[in-house]
């Protein structure tokens, strides 16, 4: 049986609510998922609601974006306490800070003579973290731009003219604090964030799992990661990294899958520990 352990909602950078992801899950016929957002838990609750109901299995999850020397490296965090503490206080914090960070991104989109007001890209949020797809999807609808892509590529990519961070963690400290909340911290599309040499450098502070399947990958990448999985005692991990209908994204859910057994495997680590 089919599970996909990445996908994003309304909750944070994705299309669709967690009752849709569970609907299209269904359809696509997969039996467990896991709600990943970026930077927030928000989703969770009614994602597992919705998934009783229909039969699906659903892992609390969360994704945190993170930067280590120049690099963005996102770190995914499974089966932890949806109600640590420390881990609400810092969400809360980002959260905070990702909705400061789209006046600033507004701001320097005007010096750049695009016309764009904050509550523009507001109107794409839906209750949790704001984000760089928001503010694409804000100009797309202004007509600065043809499409997400555009976006990003021409102002708010990494390197782009009118890109800002916001408040973040470093790599280690996630892992850490997805462990304080006893959960397990997985090293997110390792081949995206072209920074192997991070794996192993992370396992000391608690790393447990690679994602190891997702799209795009060739056989060849899957088992190079498989084989650092090994190397570092890692759990393997995969998903579509499902951003909605609409979302510009090509990829459906059910298009990468792993074996259910392998996410049974995040139930097992936990009890043992
Ligand atoms: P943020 O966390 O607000 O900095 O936004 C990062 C999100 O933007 C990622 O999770 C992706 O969903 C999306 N993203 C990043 N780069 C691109 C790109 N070049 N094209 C489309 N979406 C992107
Ligand atoms: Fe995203
Ligand atoms: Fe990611
Ligand atoms: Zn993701």
């Amino acid at each position: 049986m089919p599970a996909d352990l990445h996908i994003h909602s309304t909750f944070s950078d994705g299309t669709n609510s967690p009752e849709e992801i569970i609907k299209l899950a269904k359809l696509a016929g997969l039996t467990t998922i896991a709600l990943t957002d970026h930077d927030t838990i928000g989703g969770i609750e009614s994602a597992a609601a919705f998934g009783e109901k229909n039969g699906i299995r659903v892992i609390p999850g969360i994704e945190f974006t993170t930067e280590a020397k120049g690099s963005e490296i996102h770190i995914l965090g499974y089966l932890f306490d949806i109600k640590n503490k420390k881990l609400l206080e810092i969400l809360s914090k980002i959260q905070k800070d990702r909705v400061d960070r789209i006046y600033k991104m507004v701001e320097k989109l005007n010096r750049l003579g695009v016309d764009l007001k904050a509550e523009d890209v507001f109107k794409f949020v839906r209750k949790g973290s704001a984000g760089r797809p928001h503010v694409a999807r804000a100009l797309v609808r202004s007509g600065a731009v043809s499409s997400v892509k555009e976006a990003f590529d021409r102002y708010i990519d990494f390197r782009g003219p009118a890109y800002v961070s916001h408040y973040k963690l470093e790599p280690a400290e996630a892992v850490q604090l997805i462990n304080e909340a006893s959960g397990i911290a997985v090293y997110a599309h390792p081949a995206v964030s072209n920074r192997d040499e991070m794996i192993g450098n992370l396992v000391p502070a608690g790393l447990k799992g690679l994602e190891v399947f997702y799209p795009g990958y060739t056989p060849e990448q899957v088992m190079k990661y498989k084989n650092i999985a090994d190397k570092n005692g890692l759990l393997l991990t995969g998903g579509t990294d499902f951003h909605g209908e609409n979302s510009g994204r090509e990829v459906k859910l059910g298009n990468v899958t792993i074996p259910d057994e392998m996410a049974d495997k995040l139930y097992e680590h936990i009890r043992r520990n």
